[in-house]
């Protein structure tokens, strides 16, 4: 079952190329990873699949279940089950995370076909998905992600994807680097939410996110396209060498 897949895609910001034929697919009860030097367009990449709209699509295709993702409005792609934790977390003065929360998970259940669940039942689920996250309940009172520390606003994301249980999540992760504590909240929440249905992309610049969550999958993008593939072996590979072997390697083929 293929959740998606990506065939020479290419976008442009302002005018300027940063993604340059982009390739791959994900397969469900994958984990991938994509790493890569900063600027790369690892975070460019994973705005345009979750549609933002300061990026212009430019060609190549994107499939996401069956259906042409480009197609698709942002709305509809988190809709249908494309989850994208970003790297810098929204803060909402005023509005309850309990609120945020119960609001996005409705809507994803309206989506379903479902009806909406009452204040009160969403509230005894939500209470189940804290363990996930060892998150305390307090947090739910509180204004969405303000002035919570970076781990968190780390749990609070997790938190998300546990009650939205997409099909494919997304997490791109901080280039400025999560404290360990952080990296183990986030590594916890893929493995225990990764299962057979569900694709996860974690797209990190650092290699030892991977010591805790062991993709399937790793990927080097380099100047807007994905240059090699291979196992955790690179990841492990990248992290002793650096990325110039592969950035010539890559050159060679050219
Ligand atoms: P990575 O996540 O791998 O560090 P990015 O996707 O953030 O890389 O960035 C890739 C390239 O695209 C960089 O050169 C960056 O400056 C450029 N870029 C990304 N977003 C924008 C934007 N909104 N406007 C101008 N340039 C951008
Ligand atoms: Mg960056
Ligand atoms: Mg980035």
């Amino acid at each position: 079952d293929v959740i998606l897949s990506v065939k020479d895609l290419r976008a442009e910001v302002d005018g300027t190329e940063i993604l340059k034929g982009v390739d791959l697919e994900i397969r469900a009860g994958e984990i991938h990873a994509i790493m890569g030097l900063n600027g790369s367009g690892k975070s460019t990449f994973s705005k345009v699949v979750a549609g933002h709209p300061d990026y212009e699509v430019t060609g190549g295709e994107v499939i996401y279940l069956g259906q042409n993702l480009l197609e698709m409005e942002p709305e509809a792609r988190s809709r249908s089950g494309i989850f994208l934790a970003f790297q810098y977390p929204l803060e909402i003065p005023g509005v309850s995370n309990l609120d945020f929360l119960r609001v996005a998970y409705n809507a994803k259940r309206k989506h379903q076909g479902l009806e909406e669940l009452d204040a009160f039942d969403f509230d005894e689920l939500v209470r189940e998905k804290l363990d996930v996250v060892k998150m305390d309940a307090s947090f739910l009172s509180r204004s969405v992600n303000e002035g919570f520390s970076g781990g968190e606003k780390k749990r609070n994301e997790i938190l998300q994807m546990a009650l939205l249980e997409p099909k494919l999540a997304i997490l791109d992760e901080t280039d400025s680097g999560l404290d360990i504590d952080a990296l183990k909240v986030v590594a916890d929440g893929v493995n225990q939410l990764a299962n057979a249905e569900n694709a996860m992309l974690v797209i990190t610049h650092y290699q030892r996110l991977l010591n805790y969550i062991v993709p399937d999958y790793v990927h080097v993008m380099a100047n807007g396209r994905i240059i090699r593939t291979g196992t955790k072996e690179l990841a492990l590979e990248l992290e002793e060498r650096g990325y110039e072997w592969v950035l010539e390697d890559a050159t060679v083929k050219a």
